[in-house]
This record gives C-alpha cells, structure tokens and sequence, in this order.
C-alpha cells in the first residue's frame, strides 16, 4: 500500500529539534492514520490541550503541519480518514485525532486503562487531557496471537487492512504499541516513542551519543524503565538483522524521518 510520511508537528526542543512522524496509509477502505501529532485544536488552545510542558518540548503549531491540513494539500477529504492507530495516548500523538470526527481510534486496552482509568499517580498526571477523544469511537485492542520479527502478541488488523500489523511495545507507557505496516518493497515499523533518537538503532554506538535532554526525556516519562531498555535493545538487533527489508522510525527522530521519506520518494 502507499504509504506517505507525514511531519505533523515540529517541536523546538532545546539543542535537538524534533519532529511528530506521523503515517498516511492509502489503503483500498480508505485512508488510515498512525499516530496524529498535534492538532488544529491544540493550535486554537495550547494552554488548555498541552498546558504548561509546551513551554519545554516547544511545538510550533503550525496549522499547515496538521494532519488534516495535509491530507487537503494531498487532495483527500477529512472524512477519507476511517482509522487512527495510536502507538500511546500522550498529547503529542493524539492532538490531531479531534481533526477526525468519524474515524476509529484504535489502541491497547492496556493504554486505555492506565489512560482513561489514570491507574497510577503518574498516569493521572500523564494522561489528564486524554479525554480529548470522547467524542471519538475508541477500538481496544487485547494482545493478540500471532508473532512477527521476533514480538509476540501481535494482531493482524485484517478488518482495516492486509499487512497492517499492530505490535504491543509497552515500556514507555503501559500500553505502548508499534505498527508493522506492509509497504510492498519493504516493512515500515512505527515504533512511536521506544526510542527518540536514530543512533538507539544502531547497536556499536554508546548511549552517551544521545544528547542528554532526550535521555532524560526519555527517563522522565517512562512507564517501565526495564522494558523500555529491552525494547530499545530488541529494535537496534531487528535493524541489524533485517536491514533495509524494515524500515524503523518512530514518532520524534528528525534523521529517521527525512530518511523514511526520502525512501518513499524514490521509485521501487
Ligand atoms: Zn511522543
């Protein structure tokens, strides 16, 4: 399926700029979203929907980087939009899912209950304005069955689309989740927040190559520090053995981004 690479939110964040990577899907039941980045609304009100953490990770909020906005730039219609997949329910990644009245919002049952239900302290602060998406039509999602590249738990979401795969990732959040999207010519593996920065990939270099702001970042909203870890380790030996037949971004790496997207725009 064609698979676009949309940036749909730059954040200045201090001394390593970040990017909001979100996936258009063109799939034969319409268009499919993962991840949404910020939003019309968080640009209209970014005191009430991002609150005072805007004055750290900086977004731009530019309506032109909206999802919605460019989807019209692409010729498509908001209501093209029949699916969103959320890697996790923190405010930059589901920012843009009120731009999108009727589509599905699809998630972890494990994300919705530490989200919705705010199981923990940390998850009350976390996730106080996921309500943002009552309007919306919420799909949970329980572990599934099937295996893919090593991850257990996977569910095919045959009901959206052939070779759309949603891949549990809890670490970063309780629920956490990437996406394994069948691109034709190779795999994109959406891996949301496990990683921020595109060196975690590459399994010679050290930790301390990351700038220290995303390390503590990375720290400061983690769920589940040991999982995250392993996550981290298991993403960087997929990339070292499945090469270029999986393309792994995630939500935040500027470098990953461009490259995805320089990819997409060579012929097969
Ligand atoms: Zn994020």
């Amino acid at each position: 399926m064609k698979v676009h690479h949309l940036n749909c939110g730059s954040m200045q964040f201090p001394t390593s700029p970040l990017v909001c990577h979100v996936l258009l899907l063109e799939t034969d039941n319409g268009l499919v979203l993962v991840d949404s980045g910020f939003g019309l609304g968080d640009i209209a009100q970014p005191a009430v929907r991002i609150g005072g953490f805007r004055r750290v990770i900086r977004p731009v909020l530019d309506s032109e980087e909206t999802a919605v906005r460019q989807i019209e730039r692409l010729g498509f219609h908001a209501t093209d939009v029949r699916h969103i997949l959320l890697t996790h329910l923190d405010y930059d990644h589901i920012g843009g899912v009120s731009d999108f009245p009727n589509a599905h919002v699809h998630v972890t049952s494990a994300e919705a209950l530490g989200a919705f239900q705010g199981l923990s302290v940390f998850e009350r602060r976390r996730y106080e304005r996921a309500q943002w998406m009552r309007e919306s039509t919420i799909v949970e999602h329980q572990p599934g069955t099937e295996t893919w590249q090593g991850f257990s738990g996977v569910t095919p979401l045959d009901a959206i689309a052939d070779g759309v795969l949603l891949v549990p990732l809890p670490g970063h959040s309780r629920g956490h989740a990437a996406y394994a999207i069948d691109a034709g010519d190779r795999w994109i593996l959406h891996a949301g927040d496990a990683f921020y920065h595109h060196t975690t990939l590459d399994r010679r270099s050290r930790r301390s190559e990351i700038p220290f702001i995303l390390r503590a970042q990375e720290s400061f909203v983690v769920y589940d520090r040991a999982l995250a870890r392993r996550n981290r380790e298991r993403l960087a030996s997929l990339h070292a053995s499945a090469g270029t037949d999986i393309d792994i971004v995630n939500a935040h790496s500027p470098v990953l981004y461009e490259r995805s997207s320089e990819r997409a725009r060579q012929p097969a």
